[in-house]
């Protein structure tokens, strides 16, 4: 059964802790991407899957079977790295067919193996070629092709597509999601590109300092992220983070005070169970509506500078205690600069955090 399994894993580098205590079981065909910023120990997870560091404590299982103990070679993985070493002296075919020599099969087993993934990764007609006589893109389908050529257990990407440009990014995310999605491993992919995760993976692992902070689908993390990290790293433009005072909730609608100012806005009522203080309010950018008349339900802020996005237009605005505020909105709505908007939160999509950072959610 192609499933991975991590139980309390923790990495400690001599007094450095890279990873502590992570959780995480992936099933059989599923796709969990490791995102987080730079340092926060993504790689350091993968390598103690793959078996290339060692743990210092907890349990890495795959299909089932505990493997501390084996070494990378034992453990029946493929993994594709950032930097696809391809063998330059050797055709682009034989560089596909290296992980096979291992295995006692004819040439004809071979070449029908070979042939049978550059046909899913399309990559028939370059077979003869040498790598240096292919494309970027072509190289990185190559790398993945060497992977999958053997049939291993489970699958394990480090940062696949960060050599690519922008354009063959997105293509290639695709092509990837789609052959994994016939193939029915469980795969773990680390990223630093958020939407590199929102798009291929069927559950994101958001990692900091060593700790996953929320495992969940793309929808989950963007729409219930756990905590005000989630909250932030999550979504582009940036969620708009206000630090608060909740005053009183009653109805559907919290009172809080900002910049001494008192508004009115609905928020889940799970709020209702939290005592009067501190709090982090989390509201989109684009789960603003600007209004006519300014209210208690609305935040005043004049726009500053706008950012044309395509169809969408990204206003920074600041409000009259000096806080900045992202908002988007269509392309048709004019805006200019020195305007005061009123913008109304929308209330599904208002978020509140407690005094420690975590989602108040019924
Ligand atoms: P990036 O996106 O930059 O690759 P990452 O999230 O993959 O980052 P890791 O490479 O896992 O991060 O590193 C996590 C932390 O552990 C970093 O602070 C790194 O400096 C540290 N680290 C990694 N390998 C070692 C090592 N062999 N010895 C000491 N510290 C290490």
């Amino acid at each position: 059964m192609s499933t991975i399994e991590i139980q309390k894993v923790t990495k400690a580098f001599g007094d450095f802790v890279a990873v502590r205590d992570a959780d995480l079981a992936v099933k059989a065909g599923e796709v969990v991407c490791l995102l987080g910023p730079s340092g926060c120990g993504k790689t350091t997870t993968l390598r103690m899957i793959a078996g290339l560091e060692r743990i210092t404590s907890g349990n890495v299982i795959i299909g089932g079977k505990n493997m501390n103990e084996l070494p990378p070679e034992k453990r029946d993985i493929a993994m594709v790295f950032q930097f696809y070493a391809l063998y330059p002296a050797l055709t682009v075919g034989e560089n596909i067919a290296m992980p096979l020599h291992y295995e006692k099969l004819s040439a004809a087993d071979r070449d029908a193996r070979v042939k049978k993934v550059a046909d899913i990764l399309h990559l028939q007609t370059v077979l003869d070629r040498l790598p240096g006589q292919v494309s970027e893109g072509e190289k990185q389908r190559i790398a993945v092709a060497r992977a999958i050529v053997r049939d291993p257990n489970c699958f394990l990407f480090d940062e696949p597509l960060s050599r690519l440009d922008v354009e063959l990014r997105h293509s290639m995310r695709g092509q990837i999601k789609q052959v994994l999605s016939n193939l029915s491993k469980a795969t773990v992919i680390v990223t630093h590109d958020q939407l590199e995760a929102l798009t291929m993976a069927d559950r994101i692992a958001i990692m900091r300092d060593g700790l996953i902070e929320q495992v969940g689908t793309p929808h989950e993390v963007f729409a219930k992220p756990a905590n005000v990290f989630v909250a932030s790293f999550i979504g582009t433009p940036q969620m708009n983070l206000v630090e608060a005072e909740l005053s009183s909730y009653a109805n559907g609608k919290a009172d809080i005070v900002v910049d001494g100012e008192k508004i009115s806005i609905a928020v889940d009522p799970a709020v209702a169970k939290l005592n009067a203080g501190k709090v982090s309010v989390g509201i989109r950018p684009r789960a603003f509506n600007p209004v006519a008349k300014a209210s208690r339900d609305t935040i005043s802020a004049m726009a500053e500078l706008i950012e044309p996005m395509g169809s969408e237009t990204l206003i920074h605005a600041r409000t009259k205690a000096g806080r900045d505020i992202r908002f988007v909105v269509p392309r048709e709505k004019r805006v200019k600069i020195g305007e005061t908007l009123h913008l109304m939160p929308d209330a599904a999509q208002t978020h509140v955090f407690n005094a420690d950072g975590k989602a108040v959610r019924s």
